[in-house]
């Protein structure tokens, strides 16, 4: 893996959209690129992972002049990456957030998030999500290898909420066909292991990304593929019957166990 820092003029974003799904008002990513290389990504491309320059510095300028609100840290590359280790950029990150009284959605894979419980358990209004792609080891292992495993992730849940720390779980990315089985119970280990929430996303295929997805997933299981390529036929997104076919699934369940949904 290679490391290089990297200028850039703005580093907090504001969210725009109505209704986004990770509820906050702006997006602030450590890093760019992602290491833990998981196969439906597209964070993971370029081997190169880009540390911003003068991150902390300019981020304590952004923020003062900015109306407080949520800050969404994780949604595009996650922000606990193996160099953070050693550079203590989310840590700090999560510092400046404090002493400016924003209040904080992180998103991770990763056990590391633990090391910042202490600064995590002092910002006023925070919350966690970690994200598992399937609770079937064989599919979490093949497009998800150098992350934890889906258990430690739904350990992890429960260490942040035994934490007090306001934790979901996320499915992020919901790949149709091989989660139809299983969205019962995934949904009764968030209850297990203390998940106060539940966000779900399609996969979502699009240009360069669809085609080495596909590749992968053709090694995979072949028929998969198939049935992939008939579901994203017109779209980025599955088709329209499929989509409320889970939807549905989701909502009898998260109704029958009294689940909050993001
Ligand atoms: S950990 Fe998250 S950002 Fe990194 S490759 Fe996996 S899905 Fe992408």
């Amino acid at each position: 893996m290679t490391y290089k820092y990297i200028n850039y003029d703005k580093i907090i974003n504001k969210i725009t959209k109505k209704g986004n799904l990770f509820f906050g008002d702006y997006i602030i990513d450590p890093y760019q690129n992602c290491e833990f290389g998981c196969k439906y990504c597209d964070s993971t491309f370029d081997k190169t992972i880009y540390i911003k320059n003068d991150f902390l510095n300019k981020i304590e300028r952004e923020i003062k002049n900015l109306s407080i609100g949520t800050v969404i840290i994780g949604s595009v590359v996650d922000p606990y990456q193996n160099i953070e280790k050693n550079l203590f950029i989310t840590r700090n990150l999560l510092k400046i957030i404090k002493k400016y009284d924003f209040n904080v959605h992180i998103l991770t894979k990763s056990n590391l998030i633990m090391r910042d419980i202490d600064i995590l358990k002092q910002i006023k209004n925070v919350s966690s999500t970690i994200s598992i792609i399937s609770l079937n080891e064989n599919v979490s292992n093949y497009f998800e290898s150098n992350v934890p495993s889906t258990l430690e992730r739904l350990e992890l849940v429960k260490k942040l909420s035994e934490n007090k720390i306001n934790t979901g779980l996320a499915i992020i990315p919901l790949l149709p066909y091989i989660i139809d089985n299983e969205i019962e119970k995934i949904l009764k280990q968030s209850i297990f292991f203390k998940a106060n929430f539940i966000i779900y996303k399609f996969l979502e295929l699009k240009g360069f990304q669809k085609k080495i997805f596909l590749d992968y997933l053709e090694k995979f299981d072949n028929n998969l593929k198939i049935k992939y390529l008939e579901l994203y036929k017109n779209n980025y997104y599955p088709n329209n019957l499929y989509v409320k076919k889970i939807n549905d699934k989701f909502e009898y369940y998260l109704k029958k166990y009294k689940i909050n949904k993001n």
